[in-house]
């Protein structure tokens, strides 16, 4: 448990933290395995074959479900030496289709902390992806005008955070923020001097996976989850 007094903002991340969101790819993932299942060659791992197009793509694409379904039909044109019908790459953009548009849930207790944090702090939005993608998704969720700041960045790492606590003039000393990647929401907040709290997700994609023992001290991952970390925070007012 870290230090919850003197806060002024409360920085929430989006996908897997206020909604439900790795479980859309997994599920499509599944899918296209199913898809690609006929040009399997023996002792092939689909999945790895998959994860090697996505994680070369990241640098071209970026994030988001776009670069993703580009390397489903990449992986599907390779393994299956260009003979892939365009039936089935028909169905893999109808699946990419489907995970821009899915219904937002969110996630439990999400709606209730925001009403009960907001009355004593700014509370900001800081999500990581494609523009057009996240702002259709947080216009989806309701949830816009709980939050003072939203940002949609492309990359989440220490140079981008302290630059937008800086654009606002946010102290990272009185800033918490809050999400389910050590990688992305908890690890360069701590670096940048501010305090992050772990609300871990059903699902942790590959790319977010970090060992754990790496993990600076310095941020705390509430049994309770997200609860929890609402009353612990309110007691430190
Ligand atoms: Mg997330």
């Amino acid at each position: 448990m870290i230090d919850l007094s003197s806060l002024t903002h409360i920085a929430f991340d989006a996908d897997d933290t206020l909604w439900g969101h790795e479980h859309v790819f997994v599920d499509a993932k599944k899918r296209c395995l199913e898809l690609l299942s006929p040009y399997m060659k023996p002792g092939m791992d689909l999945e790895q074959e998959l994860y090697a197009f996505e994680r070369k793509n990241l640098k071209i694409f970026g994030y988001g479900v776009k670069g993703f379904t580009l390397s489903m039909i990449e992986t599907a044109v390779e393994l299956s030496g260009g003979k892939i019908p365009g039936s089935a790459i028909q169905q893999i953009i109808d699946l990419g289709k489907e995970m821009l548009t899915h219904d937002i849930e969110l996630l439990p207790g999400v709606r209730e902390a925001l009403t009960a944090l907001k009355p004593h702090f700014k509370l900001l939005l800081i999500t990581k992806g494609e523009l057009f993608a996240q702002e259709s998704k947080i216009a989806r969720s309701g949830l816009a005008a709980e939050f003072d700041i939203i940002e949609i960045v492309s990359e989440k790492d220490p140079v981008t955070y302290q630059n937008l606590l800086d654009r606002h003039g946010i102290d990272p000393a009185g800033f918490l923020m809050l999400g389910n990647s050590l990688r992305s929401d908890v690890l360069p907040i701590v670096e940048i001097g501010g305090r992050a709290a772990h609300l871990p997700y059903e699902y942790t994609w590959h790319h977010e996976a970090v060992n754990e023992e790496e993990a600076a001290a310095g941020y705390w991952r509430p049994e309770g989850g997200l609860g929890e970390l609402v009353q612990a925070v309110l007691k430190g007012l």
